[in-house]
């Protein structure tokens, strides 16, 4: 059966609430379709030990503060999804969960988001759907012949699974150190760090808060046509969240350079000597889920969908919200999605009406 509504939201998670709060400030009729079964996006999928890299009250959704976590400066990973569940029964938004979006396609004056459990006719779409379900590994010689065990950060949970093991995390940026301290702390796993170049620790007073700062400056700094500021990228690659710092402070998080290749028992090194190892774990970041919009025909240079502000430039009922500074800047944070999602549907409302 087909139904009806002025605008669907692809994927439920902080993007997709976001966006829900402000179409319901617009006045507008919409329906969420998130694939995962329950509230939270991927945040219920972290590792046990992940807490944020800023405190709650500047972790928030528009309209709602995420109150602090007891005990704790930074929240972990399930205070987010208790935040979000809230968020989503608080403002009554209406997710259907459970519900997975195939493809959107062009329908004369409508887009057609077709789902594994329906077709909705929709007058804009604001695709929401994150990155998670797209881990990305990087190609390496050798990775198909290592016999040993290889993840990727979003199958990593905690260091009782490595016990007693050597173990390889490999990533520069703040899943790779971050993992890499989680190992290391706990005293069993044998943990080498490895990274393409040498990791860039933020300064240790510097946290998210800065962050959605200096992405903001740098966005405003390129639409004025000045020089690029660099954004977050000129400060570090890391942010020295508490038990990084303390893993790096005791030694532990010492990175070596990227090894040529894996062999069947390990790595090698560019010098050729060889290590073992028990385990890879890759944190080689994501591309975003765009594989429902396929159908418009949309992409650009680098798997991404040019758009101005989250309009898509090829496609002005299609927004894209919470990919990343390229759909707004730090869009990709708790923080920061607030100000896209607003725009994306004022503008959604602007079109409509
Ligand atoms: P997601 O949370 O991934 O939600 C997307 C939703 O869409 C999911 O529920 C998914 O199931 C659904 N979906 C996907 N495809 C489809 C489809 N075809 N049909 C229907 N539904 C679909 N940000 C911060 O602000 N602070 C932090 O401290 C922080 N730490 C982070 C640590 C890590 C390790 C990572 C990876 C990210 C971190 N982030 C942090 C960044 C960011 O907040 C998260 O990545 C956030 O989860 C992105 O939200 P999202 O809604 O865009 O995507």
């Amino acid at each position: 059966m087909t139904q009806r509504t002025d605008v669907v939201v692809v994927g439920g998670g902080q993007a997709g609430l976001a966006a829900g709060y402000h179409l319901r400030r617009q006045g507008l009729d919409f329906v969420i379709l998130d694939a995962e079964a329950a509230p939270g996006g991927s945040w219920q999928h972290m590792w046990d030990s992940l807490h944020l890299f800023s405190p709650a009250a500047h972790s928030s959704l528009p309209g709602r503060l995420m109150p602090a976590q007891g005990g704790e400066t930074y929240p972990g990973a399930g205070h987010v999804v208790d935040y979000l569940t809230d968020y989503e029964k608080r403002y009554d938004l209406p997710v259907q969960h459970g519900t997975r979006v195939d493809a959107v396609r062009r329908d004369a004056d409508r887009l057609l988001v077709e789902a594994d459990s329906g077709t909705w006719r929709a007058r804009a779409v604001i695709s929401a759907t994150g990155n998670w379900s797209r881990p990305f590994l990087p190609a390496v010689p050798g990775r198909s012949t290592f016999t040993g065990r290889q993840l990727h950060t979003v199958n990593y949970r905690c260091p009782a699974d490595f016990a007693d093991q050597r173990v390889v995390v490999v990533g520069g940026g703040n899943s790779g150190a971050q993992i890499a301290a989680d190992l290391a702390l706990d005293g069993r796993v044998q943990v080498t760090w490895v990274t393409q170049r040498p990791p860039r620790f933020l300064p240790d007073d510097i946290d998210g808060r800065a962050l959605f700062d200096v992405a903001t400056a740098r966005r405003r700094a390129l639409d004025a046509g000045r020089n690029d500021t660099g954004g977050v990228a000129s400060l570090g690659d890391i942010v020295a969240v508490p038990p990084v710092r303390a893993a790096r402070d005791a030694g532990l998080l010492t990175a070596k350079p990227m090894f040529t290749q894996l062999t069947a028992a390990g790595v090698r090194w560019a010098d050729g000597s060889q290590s073992d190892a028990d385990a890879i774990v890759w944190c080689t970041g994501f591309r975003p889920a765009l594989a429902h919009l396929a159908p418009l025909n949309l992409r650009g240079p680098r798997g991404h969908i040019p758009t101005d502000g989250t309009r898509a430039l090829g496609e002005p009922r299609l927004h894209l919200l919470g990919y990343g500074d390229w759909t707004g800047p730090a869009s990709a944070t708790l923080i920061g999605v607030g100000r896209p999602a607003r725009d994306a549907a004022r503008e959604v409302a602007g079109l409509l009406t």
